[in-house]
């Protein structure tokens, strides 16, 4: 568990902080029409909700990869091969 707040640190990224201060300045804005409080739980729930989505993008991005985008037309392969022109990537 020592290790956690490093990897808090290595998780935090130079584009987190441009979405924290973009996210400061729509608090805000907000704060005038729904005070302080609720601008700060729906800025909150905004960043987690980015954050969960930029994994799962991260993450389908990765799959996608993993398994190869053809070459030719850019759509995914499977078993290496791709569905719309019959390119080969092996
Ligand atoms: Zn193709």
């Amino acid at each position: 568990m020592n290790n956690l707040p490093s990897l808090v640190l290595l998780k935090f990224e130079r584009r987190d902080i441009i979405l924290i201060a973009g996210l400061v300045f729509f608090m805000i804005g907000l704060t005038p029409f729904t005070g302080l409080a609720i601008a700060a739980v729906v800025v909150a729930m905004m960043y987690f909700g980015i954050k969960v989505y930029v994994d799962k993008r991260r993450q389908s991005i990765l799959e996608d990869v993993g398994d190869g985008i053809c070459m030719e037309c850019g759509s995914k392969t499977i078993d290496k091969k791709c569905p719309n022109c019959g390119y080969s990537k092996g």
